[in-house]
């Protein structure tokens, strides 16, 4: 088959590799019908995540058809539709029981192993592990591009977004970094009532998207340095700060903003991976009864949110800019990687 070999920091290509079998009995083997590129696979390409060794194939997002199931495997079949998302989950060790695969034991202590610690969905085809506990079967009335995102950035914004930072009716929201991940939580934060939401990124375009996604104020913070943005907010909170203060960047300063920003009794949510440490302000917060919550997705609540994309409370694919097919993900990639310049949000490829 052909599939994107990671060749070590700044290499790639689109290579002949041998074709994925089943060699556990919870496996299955996926088509690749439909899947997409993430911010980390760009990480992963700067050398950012050395635990991705040379010779994997890269990617962690698909929708596509069983092709072939492990002796074990009783509820999946050849043919069946499935989203294969970020997380796999062995259904058994304690992190998974208590709802908490993003730390499943069994596949290492860290769910997230496609394209990072086994070959993942950049491909014509790719084993899934534990795929009974790990897939979701995609019903007939949505397409893939409808359902793909629930993969990873879906979840994640609502999950580590939305969800740790206990938004509640009424709320205002601020979320830090308009990327896919950011509106995410933006498109999610309306479904536990959020009332006001504000969105802070250095891009206009991006700034843009998060209107369209359901942000009611914007603040861009290449135009203003942190005492504008502190002002700003002020003034849209009656100078209290926010509830709920969400970070979608993974830099110390826009860490450091939520911090800033959140009112007493509030709540900050980090959801930005990060290269470098941030400073915790513990003698401004100590007084602020906040809570503060980091986390990786666990994709527990894609049953949930396949539900909302079904009956049209969720347009999921809105996060798809840009199509291509499979074997054009070179250029997919360059679109990705350079998305200000392209208004892009994420691409599809498509087999
Ligand atoms: P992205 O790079 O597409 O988006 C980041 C956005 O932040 C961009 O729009 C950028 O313009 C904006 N930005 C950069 N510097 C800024 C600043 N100083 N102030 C305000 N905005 C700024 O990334 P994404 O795909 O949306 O992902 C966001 C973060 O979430 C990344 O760190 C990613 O690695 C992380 N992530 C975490 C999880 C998890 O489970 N915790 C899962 C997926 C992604
Ligand atoms: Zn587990």
């Amino acid at each position: 088959m052909k599939a994107l070999v990671y060749h070590g920091p700044g290499h790639k290509s689109w290579d002949h590799v041998p074709d994925p079998t089943v060699s556990e009995p919870t496996d299955v083997v996926v088509r690749i019908d439909t899947t997409t590129i993430c911010g980390t696979d760009l990480h992963i390409l700067k050398g950012d995540v050395p635990t991705v060794e040379p010779g994997r194939l890269l990617g962690h997002e698909a929708v596509g058809t069983v092709v072939a199931t492990g002796d074990a495997v009783s509820t999946l079949g050849e043919g069946d539709r499935v989203l294969v998302p970020a997380i796999t989950s062995c259904g058994r060790c304690g992190y998974c029981k208590r709802a908490m695969p993003s730390h499943c034991q069994a596949v290492g202590g860290v769910g997230w192993i496609f394209g990072h610690l086994i070959d993942g969905t950049q491909a014509e085809y790719t084993r899934v592990p534990y795929a009974e506990t790990s897939v979701h079967r995609v019903p007939e009335d949505v397409t893939d591009t409808q359902v793909l995102f629930l993969a990873d950035i879906l979840p994640t914004g609502y999950e580590v977004g939305v969800r740790n930072g206990n938004v509640k009716p009424g709320d205002t929201v601020a979320v830090v970094g308009a990327g896919p991940v950011g509106l995410a939580a933006i498109m999610t934060a309306g479904l536990h009532g959020a009332s006001r939401v504000i969105a802070i990124d250095r891009v206009a375009s991006r700034l843009e998207h998060a209107k369209q996604f359901g942000a009611g104020y914007t603040i861009n913070a290449s135009e203003t340095d942190a005492a504008g943005i502190d002002a700003r907010l002020a003034e849209l909170t009656d100078g209290l700060g926010v509830d709920v203060a969400i970070e979608a960047v993974g830099l110390p300063e826009t860490f450091e903003t939520c911090a800033r920003i959140v009112r007493p009794g509030g709540s900050v949510a980090n959801i930005g991976v990060h290269g470098a440490p941030a400073t915790l302000h513990l003698e401004e917060l100590w007084i602020k009864n906040v809570t503060i919550t980091t986390g990786l997705v666990d994709t527990t609540t894609v049953p949930m949110l396949l539900q909302l994309v079904r009956d049209g409370r969720i347009r999921a694919e809105q996060f798809g800019t840009h199509d291509f097919p499979l074997d054009s993900i070179d250029e997919a990639y360059d679109v990705f990687a350079n998305a200000g310049r392209h208004n892009a949000l994420k691409v599809v490829l498509k087999r």
